[in-house]
């Protein structure tokens, strides 16, 4: 549906000027993971934001600036030109304590130049500490600026008046579409851009895959691990082999960052990209390097993936030196990582597995069509008289124990929702139901039903207490 995504915001300015402070202030969570590592301290760019009811997407550059100031300034102004693309208004801020230094001039001159409005954002002004700093900022030529302080939450409602004129419009049709699908049962309506995340270690290829599927260079690319470190969200149009373009929304997340020194951190840092990521997407890639094969980090992934209830699917990347390395034994390496995969994550089977090349491009296309059908079967609800059909056929095969010489009753099941396919199953004592019999039938969903590459949900209820539930997957 065009026109019915919120509007963006993306929050410019120098360094230490408080713009991920205010990003946290305006998606109102405390996000930043803070640690003194210099870049590895930066969290999610991008969030729903609310000021005084007016809702958009806030995107954060903080880091793209001040990270390896030497050798990376050029690549990461270029960063925020892509950003600013999409964007349908700029947060200017600089520190109105400290007054205009030359970057902000550079900056202003440079913001004059592109295509977006800018809303000027003096901040740390509170007390009247700012004063000085708020005079100097008219020279920038952005008229007069919000005083506010992203710390202490002051100013806010000026940002609203200086937003609203800019993107309520848009904000206010988003809301609507929202409003509009609520009611549409979800299934019911189109499915919308395909939200795909890739996720995997540094150096597994996301920044490559992603550029590969873009064809531009989107994201910062290197040899350096971490090099890429916010999630960044792309549309993209990918055609099918019917010749149809499809919505594609790419959420790439600077993964996995591992840097030899602080990997102990990291460890915990790349899981919480994954739930980041995991939060956007309808779809995961978790991308592998073909020369290091399965790891215990990728495992960890997979499962929080998994357990979050998105589509999951496995894409062995560089597979154009693997075949090559392995001297023809390239299936063999296929098999040891698909049984790997097998061993390490009992919660879903029939989880596709597939070989590509972000170098090459070979694969590529089927991934993506793999992705669209994995969406699929996430999205798709069962009829209730089709379900009970299976359910009652299930019960026949293996009948429900009867503990104490009292039989367990099952009733019936519903599909209950989807995205993640969620069911609930009504019976009595359903306390006393072992938990290898609830296995069976969540086993026998995903064959049965056609969710076996899914994650799914199966409650039980039982019909006397309806709030004595039990979640499973
Ligand atoms: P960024 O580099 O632009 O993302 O800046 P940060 O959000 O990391 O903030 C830089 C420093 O300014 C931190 O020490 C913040 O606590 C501080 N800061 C941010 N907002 C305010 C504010 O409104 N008032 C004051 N006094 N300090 C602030
Ligand atoms: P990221 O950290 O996951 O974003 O990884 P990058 O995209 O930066 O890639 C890391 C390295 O692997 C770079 O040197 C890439 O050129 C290389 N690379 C990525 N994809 C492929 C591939 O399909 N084949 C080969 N041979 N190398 C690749």
């Amino acid at each position: 549906m065009p026109g019915s995504a919120p509007p963006v915001v993306i929050i410019i300015g120098r360094p230490n000027v408080g713009k991920s402070t205010l990003f946290n202030r305006l998606i109102g969570k405390k996000l930043a993971l803070v640690d003194d590592q210099p870049g590895v301290t930066r969290d999610r760019r991008m969030g729903d934001a609310i000021v005084a009811g007016l809702e958009f997407t806030a995107v954060d550059t903080a880091g793209w600036e001040d990270e390896d100031a030497e050798t990376l300034p050029g690549r990461m102004r270029a960063q925020t030109e892509i950003s600013l693309e999409g964007a349908d208004a700029a947060l200017f801020v600089f520190d109105s304590r400290a007054g205009l230094t030359p970057l902000d001039s550079e900056i202003a001159r440079w913001l004059r130049g592109q295509d977006v409005p800018v809303v000027l954002v003096a901040n740390k002004a509170e007390g009247r500490a700012g004063d000085g700093g708020i005079y100097e900022s008219f020279a920038l030529g952005f008229g007069e600026p919000v005083a506010l302080s992203a710390e202490h939450g002051e100013g806010v409602a000026d940002l609203f008046d200086a937003l609203w004129p800019i993107i309520g419009a848009k904000a206010e049709a988003a809301e609507e579409a929202e409003a509009a699908a609520a009611l549409d049962e979800d299934e019911d309506a189109p499915l919308g851009p395909l939200k795909l995340a890739i996720v995997g270690r540094p150096n597994a290829g996301k920044s490559t895959l992603i550029n590969r599927l873009l064809g531009e260079d989107r994201l910062l690319t290197g040899p350096e691990a971490g090099i890429t470190r916010d999630s960044i969200a792309v549309d993209w149009l990918w055609t099918d082999k019917d010749g149809e373009s499809c919505e594609v929304r790419l959420i790439d997340t600077a993964g996995m960052r591992k840097k030899a020194n602080v990997v102990e951190k990291l460890e915990k840092m790349s899981v919480a990209d994954a739930r980041r990521a995991v939060d956007f997407a309808e779809v995961v890639v978790l991308l592998l390097d073909a020369e290091r094969g399965l790891e215990h980090q990728d495992l960890k992934i997979a499962s929080l993936v998994l357990e979050e209830g998105r589509a999951l699917m496995i894409a062995i990347n560089k597979w154009d030196v693997a075949g090559q390395a392995s001297g023809g034994s390239a299936s063999g390496l296929f098999n040891g990582i698909k049984g790997a995969l097998a061993d390490g994550l009992s919660q879903v089977r029939g989880l596709p597995v597939l070989t590509v090349s972000a170098r090459t491009g070979k694969g590529l296309d089927t991934m993506i069509g793999a992705a669209f059908e994995l969406r699929e079967a996430w999205s798709k609800r069962v009829g209730t008289a089709a379900l009970n059909r299976w359910f009652d056929d299930a019960m026949e095969a293996n009948p429900p124990p009867a503990p104490g010489g009292k039989r367990i009753k099952l009733r019936y099941i519903t599909q209950a929702g989807t995205r993640p396919p969620r069911f609930v199953i009504f019976g009595t004592r359903l306390d006393a139901l072992p938990k290898s019999y609830e296995r069976y039938l969540v086993n026998s969903i995903r064959k049965s039903l056609g969710f076996e590459a899914v994650p799914i949900r199966v409650t039980l209820k039982t019909s006397k207490n309806p709030f004595a539930d039990q979640g499973k997957s």
